[in-house]
């Protein structure tokens, strides 16, 4: 229950004075539909008010005078303005104003009478002038008007003057509310009251009050943060207290490790120790096994899913493609068989007869491993006893997916596996309720993919080498551009390079692309893995984790456009054999230095843990659009990059408040109450529930 001392900002924006039918919705659009949002809103720039003489008046700056109202001039004929003559010992100026109200303004500003005036100072072909000051006072109260000012985001109809107006109303309203912060820390980060912090975000005295790394804005973000690890702490915590099937680790994974042609790396060593940990515990497992791709995630799931087997259960694991669906199939039923374990493979193109008799595997338990696409959660599935759920690449997934596998058990234990490594802060925000393990390490004996930024008027050279490449027996992913937010001009892109390739290259030149179905891009990618195309030309499509060890070409035009973590992906599609592999970085001249950084880090290491890291360094703050589209929460105030620092502390705090105080119940817990309520936390996290 909302505590009573947030009511006043939990108070729909209309119960501000002024905004009535027509202003809510624009002011909700800019704030959003309580007076919280408003006092939450950020100030993106400042204006500073200079006190001058009218004789240092320069146009278009904004500059308050202190001058006599010396004559007023009545329109000169209709939609003219009023305009009053104004002037202190060093000059004069007009000031402009349309409207017919003349009359009232002489009234409240006498000629002969001293103002203090505030606004842009603009020149024209009449003079030096000021179309309706933002401020006319009387000496006394010159003080009301500011000396900086905080300017709000505006909308078409509600201009930012008003947003601050509704700003400074909503702002009184906000009650001082109980420190839930640590006495010790804020003393030692010498951080203001909440209430402080957002008066001097409201009033900043100079821009370096805009900046996220000003005090206030660090208190407000460290409030943010805490207040979304402490649900992640509680979450994971309450998941904890949740029974789960304890699972020993069996003889069978033992034996299939034997029968590799390799050791494990150390990371799979760690991996499967933690996945045991887990089985051991008796609580329910929710692990996010993080690797990049051809880091050894698939046959550790695999010796997970021997465990469970051993242990007479069921597993399931699910793939978003019948192509990766059918590759981890081929990979570990051969294997699992060999030592009793069978398994079956379900996706969309199961029917009648074939299909009906692995549902029977499944249901009786003949089975132990499902293998498949979506075609796993459909309802008519049923399982014996599924004890445990692997999801590979688990971003393609939503929850509701991922839960109806689930649900097809009791208490099933989650391994989540995601190709795309982020760095720790980051994992910390994303996944902080999960428990994560890294695969931080590759396996040995890859040959490191050469990577080579080309401009792109050397195509011609490219398409020659790819010629001659292909002409030997390689095979080649051609990676199309995002020339615009449009799908269907990429489409036409990918097309014409397609066509432009067939021309030199045919046979063997497909086609993948967003357009395309779910089947059709399996069967092109299909012919591609074997080998009945050379050239497979995709716009960003190109299936994440497919595996086609053949191909060691890549070629990515106008990589500059890419993030780094979606060239590093890109790029890992190649080097998958033992053959040399290489990767052209297409870009259009010339580059800026970011993009330049980029793809010189590309050039530099694979390692796709220290490219997040860089990733995100080199997007600073700023554009935060791809950090966004992978699941980063919504926050107001916190910046994963400029207060990076503070999501560490964040994540440490809330563990050791939720160990110590788990209900809440202390004094600072009661304050941590408000500050959750405060915050509402609702950011759709990717595994939020991750049962
Ligand atoms: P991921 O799913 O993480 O992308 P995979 O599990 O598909 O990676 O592994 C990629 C390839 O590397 C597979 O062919 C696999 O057999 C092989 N592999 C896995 N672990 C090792 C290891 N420790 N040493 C050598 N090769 C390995
Ligand atoms: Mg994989």
């Amino acid at each position: 229950m909302r505590p009573e001392i947030l009511f006043p900002l939990f108070a729909p924006i209309t119960s501000l004075k002024g905004v009535g039918p027509r202003v809510a919705p624009l002011l909700e659009r800019v704030a959003g539909p309580i007076v919280r949002d408003v006092v939450w809103l950020l100030p993106h720039s400042i204006i500073v008010r200079t006190p001058a003489r009218l004789g240092e008046a320069l146009d278009g700056q904004i500059m308050t005078f202190d001058v006599t109202i010396d004559a007023y001039e009545r329109p000169r004929g209709r939609n003219q303005p009023w305009r009053v003559r104004v002037s202190d010992d060093t000059g004069f100026m007009t000031l402009v104003f349309f409207g017919a109200y003349g009359d009232q303004l002489e009234k409240r500003h006498p000629v002969g009478h001293r103002r203090v005036i505030s606004g842009r100072v603009e020149d024209d072909r009449y003079g030096r002038q000021m179309v309706h000051p933002d401020y006319i006072q009387a000496p006394d109260k010159a003080g009301e008007i500011p000396q900086v000012e905080a300017v709000y985001p505006a909308t078409e109809g509600l201009p930012a003057r008003r947003v601050r107006a509704f700003l400074e109303e909503a702002l009184q309203r906000t009650p001082d509310l109980p420190e839930w912060q640590d006495a010790a820390w804020l003393t030692r980060e010498r951080f203001p009251s909440w209430r402080e912090a957002l008066d001097r975000l409201h009033h900043p005295l100079n821009d370096g009050d805009l900046s996220p790394l000003s005090r206030h804005r660090r208190r407000l973000a460290y409030d943010e943060l805490l207040a979304h690890q402490l649900a992640m702490a509680q979450r994971k915590a309450e998941r904890r207290r949740e029974p789960g099937a304890k699972v020993a680790a069996g003889p069978t994974a033992a034996k299939l490790r034997a029968d590799l042609p390799f050791a494990f790396t150390g990371a799979q060593e760690r991996a499967l120790a933690d996945i045991r940990d887990d089985f051991r515990a008796g609580e329910r497992m929710s692990r996010l096994v993080q690797g990049d791709v051809g880091s050894g995630k698939t046959v550790v799931a695999m010796c997970a899913m021997a465990d469970v087997a051993d242990a007479g259960a069921q597993s399931a694991l699910m793939a978003p493609t019948e192509i990766l669906a059918r590759q981890h199939f081929e990979t570990i039923s051969g294997p699992l068989a060999a030592h009793g374990v069978t398994a079956v493979l379900l996706t969309g193109r199961d029917k009648g007869a074939g299909r009906a008799e692995k549902l029977r595997a499944l249901a009786s338990g003949a089975a132990q491993v499902a293998v498949g696409t979506h075609a796993l959660f459909q309802d008519d599935v049923v399982f014996h006893g599924l004890q445990l759920v692997v999801i590979d690449e688990q971003h393609r997934f939503g929850v509701a997916e991922r839960q109806r596998l689930q649900a097809k058990g009791q208490a099933t234990h989650l391994i989540a596996m995601s190709a795309t490594p982020i760095p720790r802060t980051l994992e910390l925000t994303m996944y902080g309720d999960l428990d994560v393990s890294r695969i931080d390490e590759k396996p040995p004996g890859r040959t490191p993919v050469a990577t080579r930024a080309v401009p792109m008027p050397r195509l011609d050279e490219i398409v020659g080498r790819l010629k001659d490449a292909v002409a030997s027996g390689a095979q080649a992913f051609w990676i199309c551009p995002l020339v615009s937010e449009s799908e269907v001009s990429d489409l036409a892109a990918a097309e014409m390079r397609a066509i432009a390739l067939r021309k030199i290259i045919d046979p063997g030149v497909g086609l993948v692309h967003g357009k395309m179905t779910g089947a059709e891009k399996d069967a092109v990618m299909a012919d591609f893995a074997d080998n009945r195309l050379s050239v497979l030309v995709a716009t960003t499509v190109v299936e994440v984790g497919v595996n086609v060890p053949n191909a060691t070409i890549m070629v990515i035009e106008q990589a500059e456009r890419f993030g780094l973590a979606q060239l590093h992906q890109l790029r890992g599609r190649v080097g998958r054999g033992a053959r040399e592999s290489a990767c052209v970085l297409l870009y259009d001249p010339p580059l800026s230095e970011t993009a330049q950084q980029r793809l010189d880090i590309l050039r530099r290491t694979d390692d796709g843990f220290l490219i997040a890291e860089k990733d995100l360094e080199l997007r600073g703050g700023g554009d935060a659009l791809g950090l966004r589209q992978s699941g980063l929460p919504d926050y107001v105030f916190a910046d994963p990059f400029a207060h990076r620092d503070l999501i560490a502390v964040a994540g440490d705090d809330a563990r050791l408040v939720i160990a110590r105080d788990p209900e809440l119940t202390s004094a600072r817990g009661q304050a941590l109450q408000v500050l959750q309520e405060l915050f509402d936390w609702k950011a759709g996290l990717a595994l939020r529930d991750a049962g």
